[in-house]
């Protein structure tokens, strides 16, 4: 799949659900109103659409959400796309999770061929992540990270950069993942959905949390890539990996590779637009693939150049109005 920009669409990214069991504050409201189950794909439903995708060239999946592993019988749609792996159709398979459900699902996550997950860690202080998190626990969050490294899977933490309350923390934070053999990333709040609170107090620029590191680390500039918008640099002091995703303050659409299926068969061809297509009414018409297929074609046909984010101060409304847990990140 090559879009009107040249760029080829090889990752397709999947909301399995938009529920979740934590209430991040940057993510969601706390009375969140989640989606009528009848109105989600099925599971086999779901792997009809990955699968069409892997035909058409997807090399990699990662299943997010909401929390992908509060999906009911989530591991059925692991085991089903893992065949996809072995056929060597798809190159990686893997997912982004909150961690509370870890683990029970890491070594049945690793028997089906993933290999490498992100896990969602904003700071190491139990009473800040209950604050951050509002439901979450970080206690089970790092028992779940000890059961994915017992399975052995790679662990990247991904942590969001929020003003005045974790950016004290994250020298500690590199230490702590790097010291776990983990990858560290961290991300720019993105203003996506309308949360309790004001984005503009929790928005802090990365350049200046990068700035604030160099009087501490050595920050080398690598060529890592993982085909996504981090850049990475390496600690030298740590010898680990520090991504930086900093979608208001760098432009890293010309190499976007992806696309954004949510749980009710919507795809999105970019995060930062309101632009859809449909794709649960074509799979649902027939039980074989040419309408899907005609319908993902022409929604790889106008994925638009970039995104136009931007945190408005004078009106304080989220640039894109669905939620983070909708197309999930
Ligand atoms: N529940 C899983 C988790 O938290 O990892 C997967 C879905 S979550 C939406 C994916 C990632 O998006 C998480 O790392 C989360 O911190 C991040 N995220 C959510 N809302 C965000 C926002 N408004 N700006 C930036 N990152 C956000
Ligand atoms: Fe849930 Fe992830 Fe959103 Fe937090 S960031 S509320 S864990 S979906």
């Amino acid at each position: 799949m090559i879009d009107p920009f040249g760029r080829h669409v090889t990752y397709l990214r999947v909301s399995v659900t938009d529920r979740c069991d934590f209430r991040c504050v940057y993510c969601m409201a706390e009375d969140m109103t989640f989606l009528p189950k009848r109105d989600l794909l099925s599971l086999e439903e779901l792997d009809r659409v990955c699968t069409a995708f892997v035909e058409k060239g997807v090399r990699k999946i990662r299943l997010t959400g909401g929390e992908p592993l509060v999906r009911k019988g989530i591991m059925t749609l692991v085991a089903s796309l893992g065949r996809h792996l072995r056929s060597g159709a798809m190159e990686e398979l893997t997912l982004t999770t909150n961690g509370s459900q870890l683990a029970r699902h890491a070594a049945e996550l690793a028997l089906h061929g993933v290999r490498r997950i992100n896990v969602s860690v904003d700071t190491l202080d139990d009473a800040k992540f209950k604050a951050i998190t509002r439901w979450g626990e970080l206690a089970r969050v790092k028992d779940g990270i000890r059961a994915a490294q017992a399975a052995g899977l790679a662990i990247k933490i991904n942590a969001v950069a929020l003003k005045g309350v974790n950016d004290a923390e994250i020298p500690e934070m590199i230490r702590w993942a790097h010291g776990e053999g983990m990858d560290l990333t961290l991300i720019e709040t993105m203003p996506l959905g309308d949360i309790d609170g004001d984005r503009t107090d929790q928005y802090l620029p990365l350049s200046v949390v990068r700035a604030g590191l160099m009087d501490r680390f050595t920050l080398e500039d690598i060529t890592y890539k993982t085909g996504g918008p981090a850049r990475y640099v390496r600690v030298k002091e740590t010898g680990g990996r520090l991504g930086f995703i900093t979608p208001l303050t760098h432009n890293f659409c010309e190499s976007c590779n992806r696309v954004r299926l949510t749980c009710t068969g919507t795809l999105y061809m970019c995060l930062g637009q309101e632009d859809a297509a449909d794709l649960r009414a074509p799979l649902r018409a027939s039980e074989g693939n040419d309408l899907l297929n005609a319908a993902i074609d022409e929604a790889i046909g106008r994925k638009p150049k970039g995104h136009d984010f931007v945190i408005d101060r004078r009106r304080n409304k989220p640039a894109v109005s669905r939620h983070m847990s909708v197309t999930g990140g």
